[in-house]
């Protein structure tokens, strides 16, 4: 039984491990020279730069990660990190810097210190809402793609509510309701609060429901660790454990076009790039993944009408760049500025890591969202003019983070959506998701086709690299029940026994 997997970004690898150890030959077919998509890195002038994601969580006990590496006989090359190392830093208006470190006491104790024991409630009720959701959200098959999945939901859905007695009310009016009716109406936490769902949710606390923001804030607590040679390192151990199940990852493999016939997809056409550019190769296949987002995949059908990314759906605009290692003051390596212009996040590579970090220099990354619109449809002249004036605004924000980046700077990249859209072919850029405004702001894995599926940050759980692990471990799931093949890995099924 052959399966093809169009994408090698971490929820096509994820599937295409899972079937490949399932003892189906695989193909993962990857437009690109590397893996891992939005979450790869990148060398450029003998740096690793990574190309999107930079923060790693889904390693704590019980995690996606875990989990595959007990399962595929893997170990993920990361540091984890302890309890009481600060994560993260958020830069507020007022110059006061609050600090996330890892650890449900320790955050505590930082947040009381930032901003008053008011706060407190509200991390009390965000952790009472995140631990009843992790509780039943590990490959929770929303929405259920086939009766299977439906009855699974119903299976552990039910005896879930009645688990949850009086908190339950609380928890549905919390899939409707927005985050931030819970926040005490302190304009520093509240800013606080909107910098970090920015990047979790894609959207304010006025419009990400409670729910989802309560399990998004509990990021640092969710088994954060440091990717050793760059986030492309978990992508590039799944690619092996593909390889070492007898499957195939071929770069420079771009899918053009999918051929359906009596109801199915049949192959799949592909064009080669590199050395053999200009040549073509059919895949046939019985099965199908479609790492990609809804309209990218239906460009690959030529009967199905474009589908463009939602109004509300985001770019990114990062900035990567070497600085020396003796411009950066200790303290955490992820930091947020949510002072005046642009909110940045800015990334810096682990200095104990020597692939990241060589001798006296440091790898950084700093992305802030940016509208789509604005780049569509611009000449190349304004195209430019338009990435110089990000590059310059997004240097000035770095400066404040960072005193000192703009002069030292050794080596300086940008990347636009389009730069995202030509390397990891993302219709116009788009990437994050869709913005976490309601539970049903997500789509089915499931196509019209029943052995095509897809797989990625669209489908639930979303966006983030262990969301997407999520999301391949339930589509591995999926396949392989649809062939009759045992998959006693269903991540529900798994949480309901553990
Ligand atoms: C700037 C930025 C910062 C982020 N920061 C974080 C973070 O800190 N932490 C976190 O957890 N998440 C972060 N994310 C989100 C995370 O990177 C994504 O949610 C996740 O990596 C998406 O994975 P995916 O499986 O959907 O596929 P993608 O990453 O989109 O990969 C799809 C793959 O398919 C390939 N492909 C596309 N079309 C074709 C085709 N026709 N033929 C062959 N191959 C094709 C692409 O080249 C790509 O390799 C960030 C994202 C961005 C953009």
């Amino acid at each position: 039984m052959h399966a093809v997997v169009i994408g090698a970004g971490v929820g096509g690898l994820t599937t295409a491990a899972l079937l490949a150890q399932a003892g189906l030959e695989v193909t993962v077919l990857e437009h690109h020279t590397y893996p891992g998509g939005c979450a790869g890195t990148f060398w450029h002038r003998g740096f690793r730069f990574d190309a999107g994601a930079t923060l790693l969580a889904g390693f704590e006990e019980g995690g996606v990660f875990r989990r595959l590496e007990q399962r595929l006989g893997v170990r993920f090359p990361v540091r984890l990190l302890p309890p009481g190392e600060p994560l993260m830093e958020v830069w507020l208006p007022d110059g006061r810097v609050v600090v996330r470190p890892v650890g449900r006491e320790e955050e505590l104790r930082a947040q009381r210190a930032a901003f008053g024991s008011k706060v407190l409630p509200f991390w009390r009720w965000q952790a009472e809402r995140a631990q009843a959701l992790w509780a039943l959200a590990p490959g929770l098959p929303f929405p259920p793609a086939d009766l299977r999945e439906g009855l699974l939901l119903l299976g552990r859905g039910l005896p879930w509510a009645l688990d949850q007695g009086r908190q339950l009310p609380g928890l549905l009016t919390d899939l409707v309701r927005p985050i931030r009716i819970h926040t005490p109406p302190d304009p520093g936490f509240r800013r606080f609060l909107e910098a970090q769902l920015l990047i979790a949710s894609q959207s304010d606390i006025a419009h990400t429901y409670a729910l989802f923001g309560a399990a998004a804030l509990d990021l640092p607590h969710r088994g954060p660790a440091v990717p050793l040679g760059g986030m492309g390192a978990i992508a590039e151990t799944l690619a092996q454990v593909v390889q070492r199940y007898g499957g195939r990852v071929l770069y420079r493999h771009r899918a053009e076009r999918l051929w359906v016939e009596g109801g199915r997809v049949r192959a799949v056409d592909v064009a080669l790039g590199g050395r053999r550019r200009g040549e073509r190769e059919t895949f046939r296949a019985e099965v199908f993944v479609a790492n990609l987002t809804p309209g990218d995949l239906w460009a690959l059908l030529p009967q199905k009408r474009p589908s463009p990314p939602p109004p509300d759906g985001w770019g990114a605009f990062v900035l990567h760049a070497v600085v020396p290692a003796s411009l950066v003051p200790p303290g955490a390596l992820y930091r947020q500025w949510a002072g005046e212009g642009e909110w940045v996040f800015l990334s810096l590579a682990d200095p104990h890591d020597p692939l990241r970090s060589p001798e006296g220099q440091r790898v950084l990354s700093a992305s802030v969202h940016t509208p789509l619109a604005e780049w569509q449809g611009l000449d190349r002249e304004a195209y430019r003019a338009k990435k110089q004036a990000w590059q310059a605004r997004v240097e000035g924000q770095v400066e404040r983070l960072l005193p000192g980046f703009r002069e030292a700077a050794q080596l300086v990249l940008g990347a636009t959506p389009q730069t995202y859209r030509f390397y990891t072919r993302r219709q116009a850029g788009w990437v994050g998701g869709y913005p976490q405004v309601h539970p049903w702001r997500t789509s089915s894995p499931r196509t019209p086709y029943p052995n095509l599926w897809r797989v990625g940050e669209t489908i639930f759980p979303g966006q983030s690299v262990p969301a997407v692990a999520l999301g391949g471990e339930r589509v591995a799931a999926l396949i392989l029940a649809r062939l009759g093949l045992a998959a006693p890995f269903h991540p529900a099924l798994e949480a309901k026994e553990g």
